[in-house]
């Protein structure tokens, strides 16, 4: 898999690895669905690379282990992966807990003459426990070890975490890179462009989009009811009727959706500047309501009635 863009990134990480370090904790930071955990396995690959070339050389039995392992994830493919690598994630998608950390640290007792990579992504979504087993890992780094921990919210990590990691910011990706990497990905040019439109920096959208279409649908759908002021209550309640049926994280997407969107209308000038500042105000109430898990339903059809008036 080829990584398009973070070119910057890739730099600094490559002139880091030249110092050669005993060890390596980084924290990979930026927005979600941008390439950090593409850019992190790479960093893997180096470290481990028998060759220490680039981003590996692809070619010495390391590289190949670890190449097994990245089309392990992301085409579960049933391969032999490098044995020192690890790639946690939060369980269910939920919280990283420290049985998870447990692990890491019995993965690090033992020792490879090559080094040991770990990478946390969504770090953030460490609980308590968690986060202080695995700060005294990063006090004391084992010896031939690399940590990558990943994050698209890092204030929510702790700050004596934050102060023990070299941290790697990584920029939103350009509208072209994205159009590549959908057009990597089986598009066509006409569709890539159109969901690049929505992209905001990030392949988040668009491949929400992919996987659901209905996220889309549904988003106009809602824009027409309160951009046109069309507005039917039959429409909302049908609405809001087909959302409860998606998982909050989508929902949470149609909500940025809607934002885009208006902010095209705004700068188009079909809105005016208050009507959008207060649509923008009562999606973000919105999102906050849905993270803390008030219904769906209510959410939606309580985001209708307050524009409305
Ligand atoms: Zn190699």
């Amino acid at each position: 898999m080829k990584i398009i863009g973070h070119e910057k990134e890739k730099e600094l990480i490559r002139r880091f690895l030249d110092k050669n370090y005993d060890s390596y904790t980084f924290l990979f930071e930026g927005k979600p669905s941008i390439g950090k955990k593409a850019v992190a396995l790479q960093t893997a690959k180096a470290f481990l690379c028998e060759k220490n070339e680039a981003f590996g050389c692809n070619e010495c039995q390391s590289c190949k282990l670890v190449l097994n392992t990245i089309s392990n994830i992301y085409e579960n493919e049933e391969v032999q992966t490098h044995p020192d690598l690890k790639v946690i994630s939060p369980e269910n998608s939920k919280e990283i807990k420290i049985n998870q950390i447990r692990e890491i640290i019995e993965f690090f007792k033992t020792k490879s003459p090559t080094g040991k990579v770990v990478i946390i992504d969504e770090a953030e979504k460490m609980n308590v426990e968690a986060s202080n087993a695995l700060l005294k890992t990063l006090e004391e780094p084992p010896e031939k070890s690399m940590i990558i921990l990943i994050s698209s919210n890092p204030s929510k990590l702790l700050p004596t975490i934050l102060s023990r990691v070299k941290k790697i910011r990584f920029k939103p990706l350009k509208k072209e890179e994205i159009i590549e990497i959908l057009k990597q990905r089986g598009l066509d040019e006409g569709k890539a462009k159109k969901l690049a439109v929505l992209s905001e920096g990030s392949l988040e959208i668009p491949v929400a989009i992919l996987n659901n279409e209905q996220i889309y649908k549904y988003a106009k759908d809602f824009y027409n009811l309160i951009a046109n002021q069309d507005l039917h209550p039959e429409g909302i309640i049908t609405l809001a009727e087909n959302i409860e049926k998606l998982e909050i994280k989508e929902i949470i997407l149609i909500l940025d959706i809607i934002s885009i969107m208006l902010e095209k209308s705004l700068l188009k000038g079909l809105i005016k500047l208050n009507i959008y500042e207060k649509f923008i105000d009562e999606l973000k109430k919105a999102k906050t309501a849905l993270e803390k898990s008030v219904k769906k339903k209510l959410v939606f059809e309580g985001l209708y009635f307050n524009l409305k008036t």
